[in-house]
């Protein structure tokens, strides 16, 4: 069946900066034969393909002059189930965070750490999602793939996904990869991961000891929801920039001049610096210019408070940039995917 093609349509409520830019062309995939589809046609009209999910890990900095593909397809299953381990499937478009719902409904751990975290399944494996000391890697079972360059459909499984900080095969290769559905292996009992940043005490405040694995989500929410504006009332992308991973020599030097840097050892003896507090430290915490600031209770957030344009936003990101690597030596590496 051939897929509709729209054209000239706004891609406002389709990213959670909410940049105001036009897509030339834009279809919605519900299913393989819907990708297939509008890729063969695609290639016949030479028209280039840009992949969308949520739009939250995304700045749009121009008119997007090709066709853009939003992945819509649904669908989330149990695959085996030997009582104790889980092997669960969702498909490409599914929600991210009411798939981590569904999980935890069915009495199923793994996934709670990664609550609340906007776009789709099918984008998660692209920077290895990742938040209170869990990432997908943990969980992740496989994934199905379509090469666009050859049109073959290709199973991963974990080691083959190069997952890193943030990183992962997939974002090394811009375009090539078309996520089509993601597995997870869930477990019936919880592996608590609670020693990471306010966590454990949010759940002490609240009497809780013992917690499952839906009482450290909703543990979780509640935290995300008090620090990080929600897309829906503040254009954003979540974290601009990543936390660098640069060497001790390096931290040791910025800690004589700044005493109370936040630093984190990592095993391979590099240290992991948080990018808000040097930002912080750089007076950038709730700098605005027009309408494109930084959020002024994480300063690691960059905003919309209106009508900035995805070139204002790129821009003030990189003076913020330039501003660290004078201050502290350090080069932040933007998180979102630029178009
Ligand atoms: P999109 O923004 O639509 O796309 C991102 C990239 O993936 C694009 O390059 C796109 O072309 C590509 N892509 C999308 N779908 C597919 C597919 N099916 N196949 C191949 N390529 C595809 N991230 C974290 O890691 N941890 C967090 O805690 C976190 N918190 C956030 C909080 C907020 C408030 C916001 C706004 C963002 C946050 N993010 C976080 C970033 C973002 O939500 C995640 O990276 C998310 O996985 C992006 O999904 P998406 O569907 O919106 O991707
Ligand atoms: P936070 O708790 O204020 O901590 C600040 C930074 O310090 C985090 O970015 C985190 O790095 C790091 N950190 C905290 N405790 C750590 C520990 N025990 N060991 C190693 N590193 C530690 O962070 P936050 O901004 O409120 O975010 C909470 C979590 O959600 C973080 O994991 C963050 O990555 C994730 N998050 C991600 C996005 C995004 O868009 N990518 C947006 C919002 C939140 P890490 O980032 O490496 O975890």
């Amino acid at each position: 069946m051939p897929v509709p093609w729209q054209q000239h349509v706004s891609l406002k409520p389709y990213n959670t900066f909410g940049i105001d830019v036009t897509a030339r062309y834009f279809a919605q995939a519900h299913s393989d034969s819907d990708v297939r589809a509008v890729l063969a046609e695609a290639h016949r009209r030479e028209v280039p393909v840009l992949v969308l999910g949520g739009g939250s890990n995304l700045l749009l900095t121009r008119d997007v002059e090709a066709l853009v593909l939003h992945m819509a397809s649904s669908g989330r299953q149990v695959l085996a189930d030997d009582g104790q381990r889980v092997l669960v499937e969702a498909e490409a478009g599914e929600p991210w965070h009411p798939f981590v719902q569904w999980s935890l409904a069915q009495g199923l751990c793994g996934l709670e750490n990664l609550s609340l975290i906007p776009g789709t399944v099918g984008a998660a494996p692209m920077q290895n999602v990742g938040a209170y000391g869990v990432e997908i890697k943990d969980v992740f079972a496989g994934l199905t793939a379509l090469d666009r360059q050859t049109g073959e459909v290709r199973e991963f499984a974990l080691q083959d996904c190069a997952f890193g900080y943030r990183d992962s095969l997939f974002k090394r290769n811009p375009g090539r990869w078309l996520i089509l559905r993601v597995r997870f292996a869930l477990s019936r009992s919880l592996q608590a991961h609670l020693d990471y940043g306010p966590v454990r005490q949010r759940l002490a405040e609240q009497g809780i000891e013992q917690p499952t694995a839906q009482a450290i989500s909703d543990a979780i929410c509640s935290i995300r929801r008090e620090k990080l504006p929600d897309p829906a009332e503040l254009g954003n992308a979540g974290s601009f920039f990543k936390n660098p991973v640069v060497p001790a020599q390096l931290v040791e030097g910025i800690r004589a001049r700044f005493p109370g840097v936040v630093a984190y050892p990592q095993a391979d003896g590099q240290v992991k610096l948080a990018a808000g507090w040097l930002i912080e430290q750089a007076g950038w915490k709730g700098y605005r210019d027009g309408d494109a600031g930084v959020h002024r209770l994480q300063s690691l957030v960059l905003v919309n408070y209106g009508r900035a344009s995805g070139a204002q936003l790129h821009d003030l990101a990189r003076r913020i940039q330039a501003d660290i690597l004078e201050r502290f030596g350090v080069t932040l590496e933007m998180e979102p995917n630029l178009y």
